[in-house]
C-alpha cells in the first residue's frame, strides 16, 4: 500500500519506518525543513534503538522518502496518518490547532487525487479527545468533496523501545465506521499482527479515542499507586520491592509498571492525564481517582529533592545547608532509552537544588543536547558518568539507564567527596548499600548508612 506519515516526530517518524518494514511505501510529511534535511541524509533527529537503521535501509530501497509537501504523495496514497503533537492548552484541554491544520491542508490537496480514487483513508494517530474525528472529518469536508474516511488509530509505543512495539504491537485499535477503511487499516497492520499475535480491535471512533486516554490513565494511576504505597514503605519500615512482589504475582493485578521512582512525566502522561481530566469536566464527570494521581504524582517528583534537603538539614543544622555543595546528577531523560526530557523529573529537581543554591554536574546517556538547549549553563555537564561524581557531596539517579546500575560503586564512592546516596530509581539493593558503607536513600525503602 502507499501512505503519507504527516509529522515525523516520535510517533510518526517510529510509523513511517515501520510500515516501510513491512513492504508498504510511505512518504514522510514534516513542516520542520531541518528536521526533514537531517532524515534526508540518514540522521535521526531523535533517538530510539533501531531507528537510524531503519531510516537507512528502507531510504536506500526507495520504500521510504520524505517530504514537506504532502501534495507530493497524497494522489496515490491509500492511507494519510496525523501524527502530529497534540500539547497541553493553559486550560489543560489537547491542543488540537495542529491536527485540524495537517486535516484542511489533506483536504485542500484532495484535488489532486484521481476521479475514480477510492476513498483515502484519513488516519488520526496522534492521542486526540473523543470528537476528534468528527472535528477531522468536518475540516477535511470544508474543502473538498472528493472522498475520504476518517479513522482513529491510538498509537500505544513507548519511547525507548518505540520500533518493537510498533512493529510487533498487543492491539491495534482502529475506530471506524466502514469495511472499506477497516480493510485498508488490516492491510497495514496485518503482518505486524500475525507476527506478534496481537490482537486487533474494531470499534467505533469514539470508544478509540477514549481507550488512548484510558490506557494511560491507567497505567498512571498504577505508578501513583505503588509511588504513595512506597512512601508509606518508609514510614513504617517496610520495603517495597517486597510489597510490589506480593502484589504482583497475583494474576488480577500483574507484575509490571508497578515500579516504584521520582514520579511520571515524558510528553504523554502529563497532558493526556490533564485533557481527560478537562474532558470529565465538560461531561459533568469528574474524574476523581485521576485527579488523585496527578496530586500524588506532583508530590512526588518533589520526593528525591526533599530527601536531599532533610539529610542536609540533619546533618548540618546550617541556616542554608545546600548552598554552596556540589551534586552529581545521573540521568536526565523522563526514563532510560530515549533523549525525550518533556516534563522529566530531573528537570524540577535541577530547579530545587539551584535554588537552594547547589551546583549540579549532570549526565545522561542520550537527553544532555536537549538539556543543553533548555538550560544553557544553568548546570554543568560532565563528559562521562564517572567523572560527574568528582568531588561532588552526593550522587543522585534519576533515570535508570542500565549503565549506572553496573557503576563500579567502589570508583564512585572514591571520586565523591562522601559516600552518600538518593537513588530515585531503587538501582542498588539497601543492605548491599549499607555493607559497602554508603548512606543509601531509595523509593520505599529504609534509609541505610
Ligand atoms: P513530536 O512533537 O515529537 O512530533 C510532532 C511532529 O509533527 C513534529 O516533527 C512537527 O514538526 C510536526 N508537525 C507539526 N505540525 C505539522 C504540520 N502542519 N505538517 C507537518 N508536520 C507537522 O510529537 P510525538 O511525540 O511524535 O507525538 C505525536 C502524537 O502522538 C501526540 O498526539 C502524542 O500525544 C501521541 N503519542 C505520542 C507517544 C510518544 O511516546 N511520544 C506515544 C503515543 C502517542
Amino acid at each position: 500500500m502507499q501512505i503519507l506519515v504527516i509529522g515525523t516526530g516520535y510517533v510518526g517518524l517510529v510509523a513511517a519506518a515501520g510500515f516501510a518494514e513491512a513492504g508498504h511505501r510511505v512518504l514522510g510529511i514534516d513542516n520542520d525543513a531541518g528536521k526533514i534535511a537531517k532524515i534526508r541524509e540518514g540522521v535521526s533527529p531523535i533517538y530510539e534503538p533501531g531507528l537510524d537503521e531503519l531510516l537507512a535501509r528502507h531510504q536506500a530501497s526507495g520504500s521510504l522518502a520524505f517530504s514537506l509537501d504532502l501534495s507530493d504523495g497524497i494522489a496515490a496514497a491509500d492511507a494519510a496518518f496525523i501524527c502530529v503533537g497534540t500539547p497541553q492548552s493553559e486550560d489543560g484541554s489537547a491542543d488540537l490547532q495542529y491536527v485540524l491544520s495537517v486535516a484542511g491542508a489533506i483536504g485542500s490537496a484532495m484535488a489532486l487525487r484521481p476521479l475514480d480514487a477510492k476513498p483515502l483513508v484519513v488516519v488520526d494517530k496522534s492521542t486526540v479527545p473523543v470528537g476528534t474525528a468528527a472535528r477531522v472529518h468536518a475540516a477535511i469536508a470544508a474543502k473538498t468533496d472528493r472522498p475520504f474516511e476518517v479513522v482513529s488509530n491510538p498509537e500505544f509505543l513507548r519511547e525507548g523501545c518505540a520500533i518493537d512495539d510498533f512493529i510487533r504491537p498487543d492491539r491495534v485499535v482502529v475506530g471506524c465506521r466502514t469495511d472499506h477503511a477497516a480493510a485498508v487499516m488490516k492491510g497495514l497492520y496485518g503482518k505486524f499482527l500475525e507476527a506478534s499475535g496481537g490482537q486487533w480491535l474494531r470499534m467505533d471512533p469514539p470508544s478509540a479515542e477514549l481507550t488512548k486516554y484510558a490506557a494511560n490513565a491507567m497505567l498512571a494511576l498504577r505508578i501513583s499507586f505503588i509511588n504513595e504505597i512506597a512512601g508509606l514503605c518508609e514510614k513504617v519500615g517496610a520495603d517495597v520491592d517486597f510489597v510490589k512482589q506480593g502484589i504482583g504475582s497475583d494474576h488480577r493485578i500483574g507484575k509490571f509498571f508497578l515500579n516504584p521512582g521520582p514520579g511520571f512525566g515524558g510528553s504523554c502522561f502529563p497532558k493526556d492525564l490533564q485533557a481527560l481530566l478537562k474532558v470529565g469536566r465538560e461531561n459533568a464527570h469528574p474524574l476523581r481517582a485521576l485527579e488523585a494521581t496527578v496530586e500524588a504524582n506532583r508530590h512526588q517528583k518533589q520526593v528525591l529533592a526533599l530527601k536531599v534537603r532533610a539529610h542536609y538539614d540533619c546533618a548540618s543544622g546550617a541556616p542554608a545547608p545546600l548552598a554552596g555543595r556540589r551534586f552529581a546528577l545521573w540521568g536526565l531523560a523522563f526514563k532510560a532509552h530515549t533523549d525525550d526530557i518533556r516534563e522529566a523529573m530531573s528537570m524540577e529537581l535541577i530547579d530545587s537544588l539551584a535554588s537552594l543554591g547547589a551546583r549540579v554536574v549532570v549526565h545522561d546517556f542520550e537527553a544532555m543536547e536537549n538539556v543543553k538547549a533548555k538550560l544553557g549553563d544553568r548546570v554543568e555537564y560532565a563528559a562521562d558518568f564517572m567523572e560527574a561524581c568528582r568531588g561532588a557531596d552526593a550522587l543522585l539517579i534519576a533515570t535508570e539507564w542500565p549503565q549506572y546500575a553496573a557503576a563500579d560503586l567502589e570508583k564512585v564512592g572514591g571520586l565523591l567527596k562522601a559516600k552518600v546516596m538518593f537513588d530515585g530509581r531503587n538501582l542498588f539493593r539497601p543492605e548491599a548499600m549499607k555493607a559497602a558503607g554508603w548512606t543509601y536513600h531509595s523509593i520505599g525503602r529504609v534509609t541505610v548508612s
